[in-house]
């Protein structure tokens, strides 16, 4: 029995629809896992028995996290939120955490755990954190844009054998203050976190990066795939 991977929704607000980048379900297929995309709900009831089927959960990319979640007032014109998101990964986080469930943030995903436990985000890289760090590439999307230095002795160094790596990067938010409880696995050279974790969970990582835009030619992501995966037989 391949394990199931619950794959929260990207949100299109011009079609008022929801859609999903095959690069999250072909990364979870590769690594040896059944994705599964959710419903947009955040019906507890559904929520519970949808995660009774799944035994890992993927907090996908997409809008940004509503700074009213960290306390603060969006930046005009800079912040696009989607509160119907928010408020669904909000109880699937919450329920994964709870059932000590694998979890694995991509970029949003990232972002949202951090929120979620506590921490709070730069609204705006380029305007609240400038320097000559790419984070906001320009496609294609699987090209490495800058370096990340990895924590020594975290579990991603374990995962990757190595002290270093080149990620891709399109995101224009970031942690600001981390949350009590998670641990910076990685980070960019203008120190921003690019990967953490939560010690003591079964497997709860995030990446600010993007492996399903680069698991096929590069290996670093497919493993960050695998562990996810992994984690879960
Ligand atoms: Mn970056």
């Amino acid at each position: 029995m391949k394990p199931i991977v619950g794959v929260m929704p990207l949100w299109d607000e011009y079609k008022d629809s929801i859609w999903m980048l095959p690069g999250y379900f072909d990364g979870i297929s590769q690594a040896g896992g059944i994705p599964l995309m959710f419903p947009f709900s955040d019906d507890e009831q559904e929520l519970d028995q949808l995660m009774g089927l799944c035994d890992g959960i993927l907090l996908t990319g997409g809008h940004d996290v509503s700074p009213e979640l960290y306390g603060e007032t969006p930046m005009e014109g800079l912040v696009v939120t989607c509160p119907k998101r928010d408020s669904m990964e909000s109880a699937v986080l919450r329920k994964a955490v709870e059932r000590d469930m694998p979890v694995l943030g991509i970029c949003r995903g990232l972002q949202f755990i951090n929120v979620f436990f506590g921490g709070s985000l730069y609204q705006d890289i380029p305007t609240q954190l400038p320097s000559e760090t790419e984070h906001h590439q320009a496609a294609p999307y699987d090209r490495p844009s800058h370096e990340v230095t990895v924590v020594e002795g975290s579990p991603l160094h374990r995962c990757l054998g190595r002290d270093s790596l080149y990620v891709n990067s399109c995101h224009h938010q970031g942690i600001k203050e981390l949350a009590p409880g998670l641990e910076t696995m990685a980070f960019a050279p203008d120190g921003l976190a690019e990967a953490v974790c939560m010690p003591g969970k079964r497997f709860l990582w995030a990446v600010q990066w993007h492996p399903e835009f680069s698991y096929r030619t590069d290996e670093n992501s497919r493993a960050v795939f695998r562990d996810f995966v992994d984690s879960m037989l």
